[in-house]
Order: structure tokens, then C-alpha cells, then sequence
């Protein structure tokens, strides 16, 4: 069950707390609707996205001035390189960006592929 789902400057709060106060205080929240949450919750776990090495954040932001800077040229096959994930989408933040941009690298690999023959 998902408890607690933070943005911006409240999502910063939050993860400044340990793991633990994290817990605890999703947990007296969630109590005040479901008294029985206090005695029934078992274990949890919280992530802060802006602190994962890999992402260092929880999705990609485009504003209509970089995109119309930088969308193209990220999005094109690069010699050998070619990116793709949520980022390099329209649908920022979203699987079906994600997927659609997987399906445009793929796109442009079979492209290349079926030129060089
Ligand atoms: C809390 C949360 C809730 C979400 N809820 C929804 C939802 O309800 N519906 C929805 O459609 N979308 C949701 N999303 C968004 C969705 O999860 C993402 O848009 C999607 O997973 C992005 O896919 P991706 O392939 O672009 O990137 P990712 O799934 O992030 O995959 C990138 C992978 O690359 C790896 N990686 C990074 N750097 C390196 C490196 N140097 N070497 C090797 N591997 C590396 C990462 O570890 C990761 O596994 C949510 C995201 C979060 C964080």
C-alpha cells in the first residue's frame, strides 16, 4: 500500500527524517483514518528518487524553451549511440513515454541497420 506520495519542498522534508521517522509518521497519518494501522502494520520502506545515484530524481522535466532546443538532437541516433527512456519522450514521467521512446530507438536502429546492408 502506497502512503505517502511527495513532491517538491514537502518531498524534501520528508526525506531529511531517517527511514524510520519516515515510517512512523506515514503510519500515524494513516492511522487517523484506519485506527487498526498502529497495531497491523508489519514493515515499510521509503524511497527518496532525488537520492538514487542512478536517476538523481524521479523524472525527466522538458520546459517548451529546451525542448524546442535540445528534443531533437537528443532524440536522434548519434553514430553508434542512441537514447531512450521517459525522458526522451513527450509523455515525461510516464511507462507509455518511456515505451514510446524504446519504440523510436528501435525504430532508428532498424533504420540504420537495413541502410548498411
Ligand atoms: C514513485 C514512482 C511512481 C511512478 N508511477 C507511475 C505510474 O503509476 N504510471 C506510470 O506510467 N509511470 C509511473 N512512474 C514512471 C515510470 O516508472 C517511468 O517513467 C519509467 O519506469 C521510465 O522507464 P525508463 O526505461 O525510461 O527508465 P527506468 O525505468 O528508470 O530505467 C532506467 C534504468 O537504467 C539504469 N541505469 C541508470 N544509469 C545506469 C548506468 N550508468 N549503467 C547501467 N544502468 C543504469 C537504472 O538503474 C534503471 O534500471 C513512476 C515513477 C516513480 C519513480
Amino acid at each position: 500500500m502506497l502512503g505517502s506520495y511527495l513532491f517538491g519542498v514537502h518531498a524534501f522534508e520528508f526525506s531529511s527524517l531517517s527511514p524510520e521517522e519516515r515510517l512512523k509518521k506515514v503510519v500515524a497519518s494513516f492511522s487517523q483514518i484506519h485506527p487498526q494501522a498502529k497495531d497491523e502494520f508489519d514493515n515499510g520502506m521509503t524511497m527518496a528518487w532525488h537520492r538514487s545515484p542512478f536517476t538523481l530524481g524521479c523524472y525527466g522535466l522538458w520546459t517548451e524553451e529546451t525542448r524546442a532546443k535540445h528534443f531533437k538532437s537528443v532524440s536522434q541516433m548519434d553514430k553508434r549511440v542512441v537514447m531512450a527512456g521517459e525522458h526522451i519522450s513527450y509523455i515525461p514521467a510516464w511507462q507509455e513515454g518511456a515505451i514510446l521512446s524504446a519504440m523510436e530507438a528501435i525504430r532508428q536502429i532498424n533504420h540504420r541497420a537495413v541502410a548498411d546492408k
